[in-house]
């Protein structure tokens, strides 16, 4: 390896290729693709071993662009990616290397995209194909592919594929493809099987494995929040608020309008806030950053565009305001914070019918991205009176106020008026230009309706109460209950759930199995019910019978314990607390537990990852344009 590579022209690639690259804005080869790029310009074949994130793409996109003979429209490299979502992201990235390259062509080929379109598109001929193993196979056996002047396999994401049961589409693959041919296999993790099909297929492959400490993305803690359209501003107001180690901020939009408007909303609510888009010049784009810099702003609102390559350590946030089209923007926008060695936070805004490209934003990337809790109107409250404590404390102490005693002294006189009122109603002058509550909108609060499941929503008596009281839930462990309906009613553990979610407003994932009898059930739940919780669960209906809640008594218990417990089949909601007295006590991690406004405020570095055994295993392993010592073989 070569600890000391820290350009892309060390790595001698073209002319073109390099300028491609400082387009996009890549200023330091990652790791692996310091160490791979050397071999597959040299003609080797190669396993390389690094996590997600890490720059695997261009580690064999960049050097078999270089080798391509671009007169030749025929299929030189062919790479074999698990999704399609993959496949399209590998071409596009090849597509933006290739930028200067004159008359390069790359063709994803998937499932389900029209067959007719592929064969066309194939028979004009492209110098790279990506695709799904399904279809490769497919258009090996219809000889759609032309193989003949096949130089390198590519076999990407490889352990996902073996995860995803591709593994023999993939070996029949490797078998019909020329002999003569060079190999490269990248994987995240190298289990068993692909070193096997490695040790088969591949020959005297140079082995790169890049081992990652630290990286930028478990710096970075990630959280989704699923809001409406029409309260994202709101929404947005809050949580700048009420965020812990808030410095500055990136806001990602869709559109260059966008950028202005939101810079101009922010603005009008006294924060320091611009636009940054591709409309802007140059230069004052570059005063922009430097003033986010200088800490002349806080809060940017860019276009992805705009903010490629954004460097600026004291990014502490990036907001997704608008879901990125793609993973790449994704991963593109986030690595804008955590940046220097520091802590990030990204925050990604997500409309209902965008909840699938949640699903697929965390698969691509194979991060947890946690739900995040809109603070409560009352949170907001509680922070900015808090604030105003703090000024006047410093008031208090710091300032000559003789003159103004002697005034608030006259008004006592005059008015006859006790000082707490007096001293409350200059409180109210000094913030009506700030208020300190958030003003009481028609409707309940965002953050309310934001937890509330969508359908059969209890009245908003019962769920604003059932809000205020999930603070109170204490210890957490789960306890059983009896319902009053069971088999004989066909009641099924999905309707229970349901109608527990919601009419009581609880999580599915804190409800725990469900047995069911007869004509009764017993269901886990937390045994820290409040009790106005229960007395809604008692009304509530199931199959027409009203469920009339109540604890197990000690035969039921009894009953219940001898059941047998199920065995990995689909289980509903939470898992049971461990039992016995040796059982750790692990409270259960509920949205109530912290009180609202205050995420991360319980963690012991204020924001770290929930997640951090499973992240400390995943990342990008280097920071884009920052010199980082390089892993070992
Ligand atoms: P992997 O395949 O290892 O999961 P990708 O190839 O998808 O990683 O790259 C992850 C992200 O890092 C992409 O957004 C990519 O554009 C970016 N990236 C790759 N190489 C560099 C680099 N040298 N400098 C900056 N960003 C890079
Ligand atoms: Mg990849």
């Amino acid at each position: 390896m070569n600890p000391t590579i820290e350009s892309f022209a060390q790595l001698e690639l073209s002319p073109q290729i390099l300028e491609a690259l400082a387009g996009i804005g890549y200023e330091t080869p990652s790791p692996i693709q310091a160490a791979c790029i050397p071999h597959l310009r040299a003609g080797h074949d190669l396993l390389g071993e690094a996590q997600t994130g890490t720059g695997k793409t261009a580690a064999f996109a960049l050097p078999l662009l270089d080798r391509l003979d671009l007169s030749a429209r025929k299929p030189q490299v062919l790479v074999l990616t698990p999704t399609r979502e993959l496949a399209i992201q590998v071409a596009e990235a090849f597509q933006r290397y290739a930028k200067n390259l004159p008359g390069f062509h790359v063709l994803p080929i998937y499932g389900g995209q029209s067959m007719v379109v592929q064969l066309r598109q194939l028979s004009r001929g492209a110098h790279v194909v990506v695709g799904t193993p399904g279809r490769v196979m497919d258009h090996i056996e219809r000889e759609s592919l032309d193989l003949g002047s096949l130089k390198t396999l590519v076999l990407d994401e490889a352990d996902e594929m073996l995860r995803m049961g591709f593994i023999d589409d993939v070996e029949w693959i490797l078998d019909h493809v020329p002999a003569e041919r060079q190999t490269a296999l990248f994987s995240a993790t190298m289990p068993d099987a692909i070193r096997r099909v490695a040790h088969r297929y591949l020959r005297e492959p140079r082995e790169v494995k890049i081992k990652t400490a630290t990286t930028t993305v478990t710096t970075i803690r990630q959280r989704f929040c699923q809001i409406a359209v029409a309260h994202k501003l709101d929404a947005l107001t809050r949580i700048l608020e009420v965020e812990e180690e808030f410095d500055a901020a990136i806001v990602f939009v869709r559109t260059k309008t966008a950028t202005v408007e939101l810079a101009e909303k922010l603005e009008a609510r006294g924060y320091a806030a611009a636009a940054l888009n591709g409309d802007m010049t140059q230069q004052l784009r570059e005063r922009v950053i430097e003033q986010l810099k200088g800490g002349g702003l806080d809060i940017v609102v860019a276009t992805d565009v705009a903010a490629r390559g954004l460097d600026v350590p004291r990014i502490s946030h990036v907001i997704n305001y608008d879901i990125p089209y793609d993973t790449e923007a994704y991963v593109h926008r986030i690595g804008r914070t955590g940046r220097a060695g520091r802590t990030g936070s990204a925050i990604l805004f997500v409309a209902p019918r965008e909840m699938r490209m949640l699903k697929v934003i965390e698969r691509a990337t194979r991060q947890p991205i946690e739900p995040l809790q809109l603070p409560s109107r009352e949170a907001v409250a509680d922070k900015r009176v808090a604030a105003f404590r703090q000024q006047v404390a410093t008031v208090l102490e710091s300032e000559d106020l003789d003159f103004f005693r002697e005034v608030v002294a006259g008004m006592e006189d005059s008015h006859d008026a006790d000082i707490h009122d007096i001293a409350a109603a200059l409180a109210f002058l000094a913030q009506r230009e700030r208020p300190l509550q958030l003003p009481r909108s028609a409707g309940p609060d965002i953050a309310a309706a934001q937890s509330a499941p969508r359908a059969e929503r209890p009245a908003r008596e019962n769920r604003d109460a059932i809000l205020e009281r999930r603070r109170d839930f204490a210890d957490g462990r789960l306890q059983r209950y009896r319902i009053e309906v069971g088999r004989n009613q066909q009641a099924t553990p999905k309707d229970i759930v349901g109608a527990i979610a919601n009419e009581a407003g609880i999580e599915s994932r804190f409800i725990g199995q469900i047995n069911l009898y007869e004509d009764y059930s017993t269901v886990e739940l937390p045994g820290d019910l409040p009790h106005d919780v229960l007395d809604i669960l008692r009304r509530v209906r199931v199959r027409q019978r009203q469920l009339n809640i109540r604890p197990l008594d000690h035969d039921e218990a009894q009953r219940d314990a001898a059941r047998p417990r199920p065995g990995p089949g689909p289980r509903f909601g939470a898992k049971p607390a461990p039992r016995g007295e040796d059982a750790p006590r692990k409270p259960f991690a509920k949205p109530w537990d912290k009180p609202a406004g205050k995420p991360g405020g319980d963690r012991p570095h204020g924001g770290k990852p929930f997640h951090s055994d499973r992240r400390e295993t995943q990342g990008t392993g280097f920071k884009p344009g920052k010199k980082k010592p390089h892993g070992d073989r």
